[in-house]
Parts: structure tokens; C-alpha cells; sequence
């Protein structure tokens, strides 16, 4: 569904990411993994269109997606829940779900309003509350309800447990584990391998701007020098 093909992106004249190559299958549940300050969300970025990359290929679906505008690679059925949430402060959790909700993938079951509240009953008991006033759980669970509000058909999540509570972080977890079910096809960054191994379907470690090691969570969990080599485990 998603295909990285050697992409180079640049801060003026830093360059991040050094031939970045990853795919993620319709379906599955795929991870970018790695240090801080590796490349992670600079890879997030230029799959969204808020970096442009110097070079490489980034398709969606089959399309060619590199150069188009961020808001059109969101029409297109991509999701972001973004590092740090972003949500509106000073919108109510209702006007934070409802602000950009669209379904421009054309889904015929749609996340509403309703689905979401359902989904997080968390948000329901919030739902005048503005996005500064909830706890940094429910501000989670706000960034991906608005992100399903867009209906996508790919949701990338940028460090969504990062901060949370053992707890919240499984109820996360769970919810996530609902919605591959549910046949949504999900790129997570995360730093919490042994809660995301079980949900998770490969893996992308990354390295200084490009990948070193692709494989399954078995692979993943049992490599201890694996993991202390790139992740600092
Ligand atoms: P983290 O988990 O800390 O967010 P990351 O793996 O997501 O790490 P990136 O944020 O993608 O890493 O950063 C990759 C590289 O790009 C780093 O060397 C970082 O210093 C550099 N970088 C990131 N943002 C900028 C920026 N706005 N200007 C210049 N360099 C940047």
C-alpha cells in the first residue's frame, strides 16, 4: 500500500534521511523503529508532504505521491497522529473531531462522531472539554479519533504511547489491535517493542537516516544484540 523507494530528504543543508526504503502491506501492521534522532519522523514527513524530499520515490496504492501537496496526500487516505498529539487546545474534543473530518477515501462504513465516541468512550464523558483541559492519555486517544475522522486507509502513528501511563498504553494498544482487525492498514513508531511486537507484522529499524534491518517480530524479540546494537535495549 505504501512503498519507500531510496528517499533522501534534507533540513536545508542537514541532510536525514540517506535512502530510506520501507513498505508496508495492505492490512498489516508495520513498524519504524529506532534511536532518537535517526530519522523516524523526518520519514513521517516526507510521506506527508511536509518535507520535500530530494530525492527517491514515495508511492501510495501505486500512485506516485512525492511533490504533492500535504493536503492532497491526506485526501488520498493517509491518517496522521502526530508526535506530541497536536491537538486544537482551544477547540472542545467534539470541535477537534468534527473540524477536519472528511471521507475522501469513500469509505462505506465511516467513522462518524458517534463510532469514535464509541470506540474511545473515554472522549464521550470529555466531550465539552478543550483539547488543553484533557490528560495526556485522552489527548491520545483524541489524535487518533480525529485521524479516523478522516476515514484513512493508511493511519501512521508517531510515538503514540510516548509519555502515557502503563495502563492508557494498553488500552492504546488494544484499540490499535481493534483497528488492524478491523482490516486498517497501520505504520507505527514506537519505542515500546515487547507491547507492540504482538500486534505488529514487520519491522524497520532505522539507522542514521536509512533502514539496516527489516524483519518479523520473532526475528526482532530474539535478537538481543539486535536490539542493543540499534535500539539501545
Ligand atoms: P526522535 O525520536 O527524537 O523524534 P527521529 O528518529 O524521529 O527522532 P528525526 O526527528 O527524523 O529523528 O531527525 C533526524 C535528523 O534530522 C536528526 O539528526 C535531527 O537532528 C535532524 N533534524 C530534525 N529536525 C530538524 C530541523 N528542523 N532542522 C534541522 N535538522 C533537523
Amino acid at each position: 500500500m505504501l512503498e519507500l523507494d531510496q528517499v533522501e530528504t534534507c533540513y536545508g543543508t542537514i541532510q536525514a534521511l540517506f535512502g530510506m526504503s520501507l513498505r508496508c502491506d495492505e492490512g498489516q501492521v508495520t513498524t519504524l523503529i529506532g534511536r532518537n534522532g535517526m530519522g523516524k519522523t523526518t520519514t513521517v514527513s516526507s510521506i506527508m508532504g511536509t518535507l520535500l524530499s530530494r530525492s527517491g520515490i514515495i508511492r501510495f496504492d501505486g500512485e506516485v505521491i512525492t511533490g504533492k501537496p500535504a493536503y492532497q496526500i491526506a485526501q488520498l487516505g493517509i491518517g496522521l497522529v502526530p508526535e506530541g498529539r497536536q491537538v486544537f487546545p482551544n477547540l472542545s474534543v467534539r470541535e477537534n473531531l468534527i473540524a477536519t473530518a472528511a471521507n475522501y477515501a469513500g469509505s462505506d462504513d465511516p467513522w462518524t462522531l458517534e463510532r469514535v465516541l464509541e470506540f474511545f468512550p473515554r472522549l464521550s464523558e470529555r466531550l465539552d472539554n478543550q483539547g488543553n483541559q484533557l490528560s495526556g492519555g485522552e489527548q491520545q486517544m483524541l489524535a487518533i479519533g480525529r485521524a479516523l475522522m478522516l476515514n484513512p486507509r493508511l493511519l501512521i502513528l508517531d510515538e503514540a504511547t510516548e509519555g502515557l501511563a502503563p495502563l492508557i498504553r494498553q488500552e492504546i494498544w488494544r484499540r490499535l489491535e481493534q483497528l488492524k482487525n478491523s482490516g486498517l492498514t497501520i505504520l507505527l513508531i514506537d519505542k515500546n517493542i515487547d507491547e507492540f511486537a504482538a500486534i505488529a507484522d514487520r519491522h524497520f529499524i532505522v539507522e542514521k537516516g536509512q533502514v539496516v534491518w527489516q524483519g518479523n517480530s520473532d526475528g526482532l524479540t530474539a535478537d538481543a544484540e539486535l536490539k542493543a546494537r540499534y535500539l539501545g535495549i
